[in-house]
């Protein structure tokens, strides 16, 4: 028999998740007294009486199947012209059996289908080195288990919902995911900014803001962070800030949410920095920390289909059973027919991990080459010698993921430094001019309304020659806004 190498790493105790992260909410929610009764139908020999499951010879839907694309066959679109991408792509036929259609055609388990559970808790440990107590029992238990959500949106709002009380602050980067923001602004949730660079947060603001905290007042329970390839700021925090920031976690008794749908659509040159997740488990085994204060965010929005709605949140047990008391209250469960046809999918021949991983890194080869262009364009339209001054029009660090552009635009080159305002030229300029993109605002934490001279370009969609066009009519509005 072959040996299975454990580890033994120190964890957050379970008491403390009570005592310190969980809301009062959380506390008080019940479970569904039906459904947590589900597991015990397995037993063999069982007559259950107990749901009230439709039966699904009733239901009228008789087979489904899917083409999908062999993962080692190329993506076609990746020349940037209008191609019609799959047609000739090699594509694989798979059905739903007749038993996985009546799986996927009925009522599941709150917290996921436990077979795609298995499977995300096995990606997890093949990606981040984490191996998950729940569905590879017989491993070493490290006390963390996944729930699948309707997106990662979903999963996120169960998580801040599972852990802050009315009034509760939190530590926010700046600029932030503006989906965030309006689930804190629900919560009356001081939103406390965190400054950061192209590099991810800066640390050293985040200890100055933890080592001053008003005595008396409750520290923040929870740190938000997109650390790969962030939404706005395209931003991807490095190694050494995240080691430096669960440091933090830990001294001032903190949550990290690792919020990480543009992991994957990672494609710079340089390593991938480990994910918060996997740094927690090496300072762990290195330095002694306790694991069990990351939760993370995943997403199959950006690879497998965003109309799909499914994401899945990995991290402490009792963070995880109070997100999953929150969905049996508010939707019973994450639709099982989506979730079966991702199952069906990733459990394919051609498909497996293997299939996963690759199809993910020419996902990520796709965004670089669109990254690529949209850099080329950038230079030539809104870098040095586009201002009638010689210098530039904009400032901006090319991202090394995900598909944001974040751009200060420079209307007075005298003032570069200062924030600048981008609202009316971007909301109404830009647009007056044909092109249209976010002003930076809206990914401005906090409560009372700020002015940026940045900019949030989206460079997923458009073909070279749009991009082309796109950025040559945002240089006139910058050009015509500096003659006003
Ligand atoms: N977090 C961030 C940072 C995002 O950019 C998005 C999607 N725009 C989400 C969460 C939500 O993604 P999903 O489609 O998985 O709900």
């Amino acid at each position: 028999m072959t040996q299975q190498t454990t580890r033994t790493l120190q964890q957050v105790p379970a008491s403390h998740y009570r005592a310190r992260f969980l809301s009062i909410e959380a506390l008080e929610r019940k479970s569904n007294p039906i459904r947590s009764l589900f597991p015990l139908e397995q037993t063999p020999g069982l007559l259950s009486l107990l749901a009230g499951k439709p039966n699904p010879t009733t239901f009228p839907i008789a087979s489904l199947s899917l083409s999908i694309r062999d993962p080692k066959s190329e993506i076609r679109n990746i020349q940037d012209e209008k191609t019609e991408s799959d047609e000739a792509a090699d594509l694989v036929d798979i059905k739903l059996s007749k038993a996985e259609l009546e799986e996927a055609l009925q009522y599941a388990e709150e917290g996921g289908v436990p077979k795609l559970m298995g499977w995300f808790s096995t990606l997890q440990e093949k990606v981040h080195g984490r191996k998950c107590k729940l569905y590879n029992q017989g491993t070493a238990c490290e006390g963390w288990k996944v729930t699948i959500g309707v997106g990662s949106q979903d999963v996120l709002y169960k998580a801040l919902k599972s852990i802050l009380n009315d009034g509760d602050s939190v530590l926010v980067e700046s600029p932030v995911y503006p989906g965030v923001l309006t689930v804190l602004h629900s919560s009356h949730s001081p939103q406390i900014e965190m400054q950061t660079d192209e590099n991810g947060v800066s640390v050293s603001h985040l200890r100055s803001i933890l080592e001053s905290w008003p005595a008396g007042k409750p520290k923040p329970k929870v740190f938000y962070t997109v650390p790969t390839g962030s939404n706005p700021s395209g931003a991807t925090a490095t190694t050494e800030r995240k080691i430096e920031v669960l440091k933090l976690a830990q001294e001032h008794d903190f949550l990290i949410l690792e919020d990480d749908p543009y992991y994957y659509l990672y494609y710079a040159d340089t390593p991938q920095p480990p994910s918060y997740f996997a740094l927690e488990a090496t300072l762990a085994e290195r330095e002694g920390l306790r694991v069990g204060r990351v939760v993370r965010f995943d997403s199959l929005s950006k690879i497998l289909s965003a109309g799909m709605r499914i994401g899945w949140a990995s991290g402490p047990e009792p963070i995880i059973d109070a997100m999953v008391r929150c969905t049996a209250s508010i939707n019973l469960q994450t639709p099982t027919l989506t979730q079966m046809i991702t199952y069906t999918l990733f459990s394919s021949p051609s498909w497996g991990f293997e299939g996963f991983l690759l199809h993910a890194s020419q996902v990520a080869a796709f965004y670089r080459r669109k990254c690529d262009i949209f850099e080329t364009y950038m230079q030539k339209y809104l870098g040095a010698g586009n201002g009638n001054d010689g210098g530039a029009l904009a400032k901006w660090e090319k991202p090394k993921a995900g598909m944001f552009y974040w751009f200060k635009i420079i209307v007075d080159p005298s003032s570069v430094s200062s924030d600048g305002d981008s609202e009316a030229l971007i909301r109404t300029k830009a647009f007056q001019n044909g092109v249209l993109a976010l002003p930076g605002t809206v990914f401005l934490p906090g409560s009372e309304p700020r002015k940026t001279g940045y900019v949030r370009a989206s460079f997923s969609l458009l073909h070279a020659s749009e991009v082309e066009e796109a950025l040559k009519r945002l240089k006139k509005t910058i050009l015509e806004a500096r003659k006003e």
